[in-house]
């Protein structure tokens, strides 16, 4: 079975980045692992605190194993959006393959401080654990907004991720480059998309030079995704477009099947809601990669 970061590396090569995926029950865990199952491409499902609060760490842990190890399948489990040690350490025994030590809203001298602080802690309950640290401002909640949040003054800058990286040891980092958690309601109707700094991207890439995580990708433009992953983007984070095609499908599940109680008789809908979505995204960040399983 490939390392995530040696599939990180070799999607790099290929022009691709690995899709990521926040999931907080079984409807949406089935439907990410369906998609990626039938487009054969490596998978990154994320947590983040109050989503693990609600499936469990040491559960989710056991589960995303099972279906990497039953399937022989490169599905992968995230610590997403972590905001202290305590939480990392957590996830770190259960088994994470990865975690978003999040510490961006500090000053960005204590989020040197604590960061590199976490990267030795967690490293040293598992080493091939790879931890990324965020910078910038991305605003928060991966959920609908009723105006934007005005982020242009938190925008990172190629010499800030350079430092930053060096002296933090990340495996990852995430930028903030036009990016944003959430949606604006216009963007769910699309009618609107988010679009990205893909200058600043190549410059951050260049300077930093490490794997670049995208969070808030939910409604963004097509070609700007393809445009960030050609820039040096490796991880792309979907969250909100997930939970409204969650919604949708549930009810519509409902709606079909209106007196009906059987869980497993009115989730599919949902199930395939959502499979639709990740498929979607996982084709664009995909395109160019024959992901060669057993290899
Ligand atoms: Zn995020």
């Amino acid at each position: 079975m490939h390392s995530l970061r040696n599939l990180l590396q070799e999607a790099q090569e290929n022009g691709a980045a690995i899709g990521h995926f926040n999931i907080s029950d079984l409807v949406l865990l089935k439907a990410v692992f369906g998609a990626a199952q039938e487009l054969n491409v490596p998978v990154l499902v994320g947590l983040s605190e109050g989503e693990r609060e609600f499936v469990g760490v040491r559960q989710i842990a056991a589960f995303v194993r099972s279906l990497r190890e039953e399937f022989n399948f490169p599905i992968f489990l995230n610590a997403d959006h972590t905001h202290s040690l305590a939480k990392g350490l957590e996830a770190a025994k259960a088994g994470f393959d990865s975690i978003v030590f999040d510490l961006s809203a500090l000053p960005i001298e204590e989020n040197v401080r604590q960061t590199k602080q976490a990267v030795e802690a967690l490293k040293a309950i598992n080493p091939s654990m790879l931890v990324e640290g965020e910078i910038g401002d991305i605003g928060t909640g991966s959920e609908i907004h009723e105006s934007s949040p005005g982020l242009s003054k938190g925008l990172s800058t190629p010499d800030e991720a350079k430092q930053f990286v060096e002296s933090t040891g990340v495996d990852i980092l995430a930028p903030a480059v036009g990016n944003m958690h959430g949606m604006l309601r216009s963007m769910v109707q699309g009618e609107t998309k988010k679009h990205l700094d893909v200058e600043r991207i190549a410059g951050i890439k260049r300077a930093a030079q490490t794997f670049l995580t995208l969070h808030g990708a939910s409604g963004t433009d097509d070609e700007d995704l393809r445009k960030a992953i050609a820039a040096g983007i490796n991880i792309v984070h979907i969250n909100t477009e997930l939970r409204v095609a969650w919604r949708n499908g549930l009810q519509d599940g409902l709606a079909r099947h209106p007196d009906e109680v059987v869980p497993y008789k009115i989730l599919p809908t949902a199930v395939d809601s959502v499979r639709q979505v990740v498929a979607s995204r996982l084709r664009l960040f995909n395109r160019q990669w024959r992901f060669a399983q057993g290899a």
